[in-house]
């Protein structure tokens, strides 16, 4: 294993795949609202493709991976993919990025097949506001179900994540709060990133740190370590809490020196960053017949394409998919 790295040093040991540009939900700040031109069967990458590419990936230092989409438990078969990136060797940890509407449905058969833990995005406790958000399409209280379903068959900690958007879901940062004193919430708050959806314009962002100073009327946060993982939450905790609060500030303090990962697109799409419109085809290659070398060599460059850090500061934003195609 020789350990991959970027062009500034950074070790690059993640994957984040995408298995799919569907979902079942309609979120306004991830959606464009006209929709989006989907994907045809015949586009995304098969499960023994994307297992190629892992596989490939791994032989490389690549240790880590996370599913997302789209809403990746709407593409059929799921824990057969999880299976079989679990079977390989150098891969020790798969998780999973839903919106839990099909959790409980489908947890336990995850677990068994290899998947060590779960995050639920999830930005109201309020059913009505739920299906403002969302355009409809899932109901709250399947995600909340999905979210103690998860927990009791072992996909723990189950992390919820909520992106805060002023104006609509920013007077719940209390109420969130309050549930990691009385629950096992482990609960990491996120700033909105100006790509893509109608409620995603720097009108509707709202710092992270504006968030943590009105929750300080539960009292004062203390920093407290991870559960699990090292990405980029910062922690804390309320005295005698049962959960966690977690701090994800892309936008107001971005934190591109500590990345570490690659995303695949559902349509074979190698993409350095999810802020950068650069990207590598795989699935063309991967459909003649490339060596697992020539894989390894394109991963090797899209891992030296990766940029410094991001532009949003500036003003730059990708525009060329929204979330739902990128995999966030
Ligand atoms: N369907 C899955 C889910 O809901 O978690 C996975 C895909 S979804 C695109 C992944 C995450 O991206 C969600 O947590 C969503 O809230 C987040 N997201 C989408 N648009 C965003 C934006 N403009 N800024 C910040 N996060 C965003």
């Amino acid at each position: 294993m020789t350990g991959l790295s970027d062009s500034f040093q950074r070790p690059i040991n993640y994957f984040r795949i995408s298995v799919t540009d569907r979902c079942n939900l309609r979120c306004i700040y991830c959606m464009p609202r006209d929709g989006v031109k989907l994907m045809s069967h015949g586009d995304i990458l098969t499960y023994e493709e994307i297992h190629n590419v892992v596989r490939a990936a791994a032989e490389l230092g690549i240790n880590k991976v996370r599913i997302t989409g789209g809403e990746p438990l709407v593409r059929l078969g799921l824990p057969g993919l999880i299976r079989m990136l679990a079977q390989i060797e150098s891969i020790d940890d798969i998780s999973l990025t839903t919106n839990g509407v099909l959790l409980g449905r489908y947890a336990a058969e995850l677990k068994s097949a290899g998947l060590r833990r779960v995050n639920v995005s999830l930005d109201t406790i309020k059913p009505e506001r739920f299906q403002y958000i969302t355009g409809g399409g899932g109901n709250l209280e399947d995600v909340l179900e999905g979210i103690e379903v998860a927990r009791s068959v072992g996909l723990n900690p189950v992390k919820i994540n909520t992106v805060v958007v002023s104006g609509t879901n920013d007077d719940e940062v209390v109420d969130f709060a309050a549930k990691t004193i009385t629950d096992e919430w482990h609960v990491r708050f996120i700033e909105l990133m100006p790509v893509a959806g109608e409620n995603a314009t720097s009108s509707q962002f709202i710092s992270v740190g504006d968030v943590r100073q009105r929750q300080k009327i539960l009292g004062e946060l203390e920093p407290c370590l991870p559960s699990v993982g090292n990405g980029p939450a910062k922690y804390f905790c309320f005295p005698r809490a049962k959960g966690t609060i977690g701090f994800i500030t892309p936008v107001s303090e971005h934190f591109c020196i500590q990345c570490n990962r690659l995303r695949l697109t559902a349509d074979g799409k190698l993409r350095p960053c999810l802020l950068s419109e650069d990207e590598i085809d795989l699935k063309h290659p991967l459909r003649t017949g490339i060596s697992s070398a020539g894989l390894k060599k394109l991963i090797e460059e899209a891992a030296a394409l990766k940029p410094k850090q991001h532009h949003l500061a500036e003003g730059y934003v990708p525009k060329d998919r929204p979330f739902s195609q990128v995999g966030g």
